[in-house]
């Protein structure tokens, strides 16, 4: 973990990695980390974090998704571990 610490506060990588473990998942469109998919993405590789997706219907999320050209929200998804299931 000591790689990630930065300015003695909480990484977005920290941040996702937190809520994953307490939580269990995560929504891509979580308000207080940014580019979530990303840091998911540094988790798997780097961390070897057995991360899943699936197809997310959170109302916060399907307020703060961008929306299709028909005014529809975008899908989104949320990141679960593989334990948690
Ligand atoms: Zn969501």
């Amino acid at each position: 973990m000591k790689l990630f610490i930065y300015n003695n506060k909480l990484t977005d990588l920290q941040k996702v990695r937190s809520v994953l473990e307490l939580e269990g998942e995560i929504c891509a469109l979580d308000p207080s980390v940014k580019r979530v998919r990303q840091q998911i993405y540094m988790l798997c590789k780097y961390e070897h974090l057995d991360v899943w997706k699936e197809d997310c219907d959170c109302k916060e999320g399907k307020m703060r998704a961008k929306l299709n050209l028909d005014g529809t929200p975008r899908k989104h998804k949320r990141y679960f571990l593989e334990w948690a299931l």
